[in-house]
C-alpha cells in the first residue's frame, strides 16, 4: 500500500521549506493542520516568517486574496471529488487548489519531484478526476476545464478541443 505521507506530503512540505512551491503560508492550511502534517512526516514545522522566501510567500498570499472566488471554486471542485478514505483528504484538496493558482505546471507549483508523482496523487486522492483525465491533459488545464464544464468561465474559448487554438497549452508535455 502506498504511504501517502512519504509519497506526497513529505515532498510538498519539504519543497515548501526550500521555497520551491507556489504555496502560501503553512502550505495554504491552518497553522494546526500544517504543524500536524509536518510532525507526521518528521519535518520540523517552520514559522513562515523564518523561511528565507518569507516576503515572496506573503506577497503570494496577498495576491491570492484578490482571487478568492477562483480559489474557492477550485477547492470546491477538488473537495467534491476527493477520496475521503485517504488521510487529510480535505487538506489535500485545499493545498492543490492553492498550488493551481501558481504560474508553473502544477507538479512544480505543488513541489512534486516529477509529473508522474502528481498523476499518482490524483489517482489516490481524486480517483474520479484521474479517470476523467483520460487524455492526459495538463493537470491545471484539466481542473480549469472541469470548472468550465460546471458553469464557470475559466478556460475554454472553443466548444471543441480539436478546433481550439489553445490545444498545445492544454495537452502539451508538462516538463
Ligand atoms: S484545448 Fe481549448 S477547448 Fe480544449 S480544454 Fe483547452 S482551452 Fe478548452
Amino acid at each position: 500500500m502506498i504511504n501517502v505521507y512519504e509519497q506526497y506530503w513529505y515532498p510538498i512540505i519539504n519543497s515548501f521549506h526550500h521555497g520551491e512551491t507556489a504555496l502560501t503560508p503553512h502550505i495554504g492550511l491552518s497553522t494546526a493542520e500544517y504543524t500536524a502534517l509536518a510532525d507526521t512526516v518528521e519535518l520540523p514545522p517552520i514559522d513562515t516568517q523564518d523561511l528565507p522566501q518569507y516576503s515572496a510567500i506573503t506577497l503570494r498570499d496577498e495576491l491570492l486574496s484578490m482571487r478568492e472566488d477562483e480559489l474557492n471554486d477550485l477547492t470546491e471542485l477538488l473537495t467534491d471529488f476527493m477520496n475521503t478514505n485517504q488521510p487529510y483528504a480535505a487538506q489535500m484538496a485545499k493545498v492543490i487548489a492553492v498550488a493551481s493558482m501558481g504560474s508553473q505546471h502544477l507538479w512544480k507549483d505543488l513541489g512534486m519531484p516529477e509529473r508522474p508523482r502528481l498523476s499518482q496523487l490524483f489517482h489516490d486522492y481524486f480517483p474520479q478526476l484521474h479517470a476523467l483525465n483520460n487524455r492526459n491533459m495538463r493537470w491545471k488545464r484539466f481542473l480549469y476545464r472541469q470548472m468550465c464544464e460546471r458553469g464557470g468561465d475559466y478556460v475554454c474559448r472553443s466548444p471543441s478541443c480539436e478546433t481550439c487554438t489553445s490545444y498545445n497549452e492544454c495537452f502539451g508535455d508538462e516538463v
